[in-house]
This record gives structure tokens, C-alpha cells and sequence, in this order.
């Protein structure tokens, strides 16, 4: 992984979020899925102090190992709300209502999203966060 900086404050990135933005597959014209390639996620750095633990997912092919399920502080304050990155309006009403897309348009979506509630975020986090941290002036 490349060194990046945690996209919320600023200390080097060891995680990329696991928020789920859509899949690469195709779909019938039903809006079923199929051939299902991969999934585009979040993927914002962020440090381990951003990140909510969701859950590990384990490997047990080759080397075997672990990998943890984590979400940023946009994926996680949308998934308390119950709300996505995306929906696809018709399907909606689905099991997984995550859209199918290409890479192009994942990345606008993915912008997007990081610059959505960053702000207004961080002025959530500064209010819950109190006096106990120090918050960057941003
Ligand atoms: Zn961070
Ligand atoms: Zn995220």
C-alpha cells in the first residue's frame, strides 16, 4: 500500500475502508445481478484511530491470515443511519441495493463521498470527541 495520509486527521494510513460503494458485474434486466467480479469500496486511509472494527474476514487459502472489515467515519455514521454510498434507485427495495458500475464511475462516486460530509463530520467528531482530543483546524 501506498503511504498515505488518514484522510481525516492526518496520521499515516494503515487501513482503506471497507464501505461497500457498488459491484463490478452486470445485470439482467430484471436488476438481478450476475457475474459478479469485485466489489468497489470506500477505500479511504485512514489511521486506526478513524476506523470502526466490523468484523474480521478470515483467509484460509494459502498463507492463510487475517484481514479486518472496517469502516470510515462517513461509511460508519451512514450505516448507523441505515443509509448506503449508493443505491441503485431500482433496486432499491433489494437485499443489496449497491449498484453495478464501472471503474470510472466508482471514482467520481468515491470523490464524491469523501468530500460529502467531511466537514460537517468533522464538526461531529469534534462535538462528540470533546475536550479529550486535539482536532486540527481545518
Ligand atoms: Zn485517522
Ligand atoms: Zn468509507
Amino acid at each position: 500500500m501506498r503511504k498515505m495520509p488518514c484522510l481525516f486527521y492526518g496520521k499515516p494510513a494503515i487501513l482503506l475502508c471497507d464501505g461497500l460503494i457498488g459491484f463490478d458485474a452486470d445485470e439482467d434486466e430484471n436488476g438481478m445481478m450476475m457475474n459478479c467480479r469485485g466489489m468497489f469500496t470506500c477505500d479511504a486511509p485512514m489511521c486506526q484511530d478513524c476506523a470502526t472494527w466490523h468484523g474480521n474476514i478470515f483467509f484460509f487459502r494459502q498463507s492463510g491470515g487475517m484481514e479486518t472489515k472496517d469502516y470510515c467515519p462517513l461509511c460508519e455514521v451512514l450505516y448507523q443511519s441505515g443509509e448506503r454510498i449508493r443505491v441503485a434507485p431500482h433496486r432499491k427495495d433489494f437485499a443489496i441495493p449497491e449498484p453495478c458500475l464501472a471503474e470510472a464511475q466508482t471514482d467520481i462516486i468515491r470523490k464524491a463521498h469523501w468530500n460529502s460530509d467531511l466537514n460537517n463530520h468533522r464538526r461531529q467528531l469534534s462535538s462528540i470527541q470533546g475536550g479529550g482530543q486535539q482536532c486540527l483546524p481545518f
